[in-house]
């Protein structure tokens, strides 16, 4: 896959060069390539912003250089490759989850536009549709600074979702947000530390009972920290066992979907 990502700090993106992303790059699995937006400026002062029309606090990214440094990106593609994605980090964008970084995985070639300031002129995104997918994407419901820590989070997630760069691929299988649930507890050596025991299931070498146990502990956290997500979690084909698990944590299956009893 390829990634090009166009800010005025490109030494932000600095730790993509770390760990399994910077490893990634060195095996040539991931080449992904910084530009200056700067760089793509004609004045003296390399102004890259300017007030806002119709008023009102802080500052707006000038169109041209924008322009100027997407055309550059868009040219090195082959034009029988098609449009490229281009993820424009905003908090009034579409919510950025492990599906997307699943689907955009996917794609040969991702474009990054950050942001600062108040934003984007508004025209390059309209401008952009004829060269890119335009998809502009929020990290979650705050504001940051700008679009680097966002491009940082989204492109760690869907990098790591590449084929060779997290060594163990089932490791990516059970993980918080595969399913639609959070995770379950994990534990390592020693098996007592500081009076605390881990659970005596996992030490039962019983698979079965293992990943029951699992599944269980996956529902009670989910209900517990985000049970906004049990509203879209498929329940139809539960074992029953796990219904029973669902009922002690107040949820009923009803026409497939879990339904939180009035009183729980
Ligand atoms: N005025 C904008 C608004 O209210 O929608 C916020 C601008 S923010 C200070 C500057 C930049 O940070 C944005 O253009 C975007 O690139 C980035 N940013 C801020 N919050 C974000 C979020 N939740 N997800 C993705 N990017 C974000």
């Amino acid at each position: 896959m390829r990634i090009d990502v166009v800010s005025i700090f490109p030494e932000y993106l600095a730790p993509l060069e770390l760990s399994l992303i910077g490893k990634a790059r060195q095996d040539g699995l991931l080449d992904l390539r910084v530009h200056d937006l700067r760089e793509f400026t004609t004045d003296r002062h390399r102004t890259v912003d300017d007030t806002p029309y119709g008023g009102g606090a802080g500052m707006v990214m000038k169109p041209e250089p924008w322009a100027q440094a997407l055309t550059a990106v868009a040219a090195e593609r082959p034009a029988e490759a098609g449009k490229p994605v281009l993820i424009v980090p905003s908090p009034a964008g579409e919510r950025f989850t492990q599906a997307t970084a699943h689907q955009l995985a996917e794609e040969d070639q991702l474009v990054f536009a950050c942001g600062r300031y108040e934003g984007i002129d508004e025209r390059v995104l309209e401008w952009a549709a004829d060269h890119f997918t335009v998809r502009p994407m929020s990290l979650g419901d705050y504001v940051l600074n700008g679009g680097e820590v966002a491009v940082l989070a989204m492109v760690e997630a869907i990098g790591r979702l590449l084929p060779g760069v997290v060594g163990n691929p089932e490791s990516l299988v059970e993980e918080s947000h595969s399913d639609g649930l959070l995770e379950y507890p994990v534990y390592t050596k020693p098996s007592s530390w500081r009076d605390r025991d881990v659970p005596a299931v996992l030490l039962s070498g019983n698979h079965g009972k293992i990943a029951q146990w699992r599944r269980h502990e996956q529902y009670r956290r989910t209900a517990e920290r985000r049970p906004d997500l049990l509203a879209e979690f498929d329940a139809g084909k539960l074992p029953r066992a796990d219904r029973t698990a669902f009922a002690d944590l107040g949820y009923d299956v009803v026409d497939g979907r879990l339904k939180q009893r009035p009183d729980a």
